[in-house]
């Protein structure tokens, strides 16, 4: 590790004085990503900003058709909100599938969709509800947010707040892990409400999470498995490393979603 001056600045003023004085300082959430990259050596912050001591950043809360969560809400409280499960189960259920428990307790929701790991869960779910993220500077639509792999429209030192996702409908979310990272090697999660069906696909794309909208226009015809019948993803266009080829990763992609949509269609 390289050295740098840790900071736990009491309010969000105080964080964007910090962030700006210094071009290297860095944004810390639950460190679950940016500690194992200090202690590689793959970055090298002069300085830490930690934003676990500001108020405001974490929480759950309803508000009108949305549900509000605060950045630096773990995903052991996304999974357990009571709030969540009665609104928004298949976001509950998302959570409880990120890594370990100690992954849950300290990962953030701000830190993943910050990082944007293309096998990351939450994406995934902010993509298909097209939920808005809210910084310190503007609100952004998902669809603009994520942008490629570990790339996000997040300009440097801009902080993100709170990220806000519709209700009004139904979703639920299929994943295929690495067994040993748990990380998905396919996710999709399904949103059908009244202006259609959205589905959004995590862990297998080359630009990371992405729509499948062939999928969509089938779903949104009539919503049930065969309606996918004959639809496949490129298995060109997918991720291809040592956990899996491209044409495997695009077959379970497919799996997940049939998956998800009978689990929804079962739902009535
Ligand atoms: C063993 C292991 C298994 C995992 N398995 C999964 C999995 O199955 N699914 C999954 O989705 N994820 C998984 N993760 C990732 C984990 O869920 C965390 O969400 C992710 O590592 C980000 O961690 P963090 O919230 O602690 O953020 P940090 O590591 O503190 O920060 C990550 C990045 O985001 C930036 N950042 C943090 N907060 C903000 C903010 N509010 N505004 C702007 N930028 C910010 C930081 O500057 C940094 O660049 C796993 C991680 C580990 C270590």
């Amino acid at each position: 590790m390289f050295p740098f001056i840790y900071h736990r600045p009491a309010d969000l003023a105080a964080v964007q004085a910090l962030i700006a004085a210094q071009e290297e300082a860095k944004l810390l959430a639950g460190g679950q990503t940016l500690i194992a990259t200090l202690k590689q050596r793959l970055a090298s912050p002069s300085d830490l900003v930690d934003l676990g001591a500001v108020p405001g950043l974490a929480g759950i809360h309803r508000e009108g058709d949305t549900l509000v969560i605060g950045a630096m809400t773990p995903h052991a409280q996304v999974h357990a909100s009571p709030l969540i499960r009665e609104a928004l189960p298949a976001l509950a259920e998302l959570a409880g599938l990120i890594g370990d428990p100690a992954v849950r307790n300290r990962g953030t929701l701000g830190g993943s969709i910050a990082n944007n790991d293309p096998s990351a869960d939450y994406p995934a779910a902010c993509l298909a509800l097209d939920a808005s993220i809210v910084t310190d500077r503007r609100e952004m639509a998902a669809t603009a947010f994520f942008r490629d792999l570990f790339e996000t429209a997040l300009e440097p030192g801009e902080i993100i707040l709170r990220v806000v996702f519709p209700l009004g409908g139904v979703g639920a979310y299929e994943k295929f892990p690495n067994p040993a990272s748990r990380y998905a090697m396919a996710g999709a999660f399904v949103w059908r409400a009244a202006a259609g069906v959205r589905v959004a696909i995590t862990g297998t794309g080359q630009a990371g999470v992405f729509r499948w909208e062939e999928a969509e226009r089938a779903l949104t015809e009539a919503f049930n498995v065969d309606a996918l019948e004959g639809l496949s993803l490129d298995g060109d266009a997918m991720i291809s490393d040592i956990h899996g080829t491209g044409a495997y990763r695009a077959h379970l992609a497919g799996v997940m979603t049939r998956r998800a949509v009978a689990r929804l269609a079962a739902q009535g």
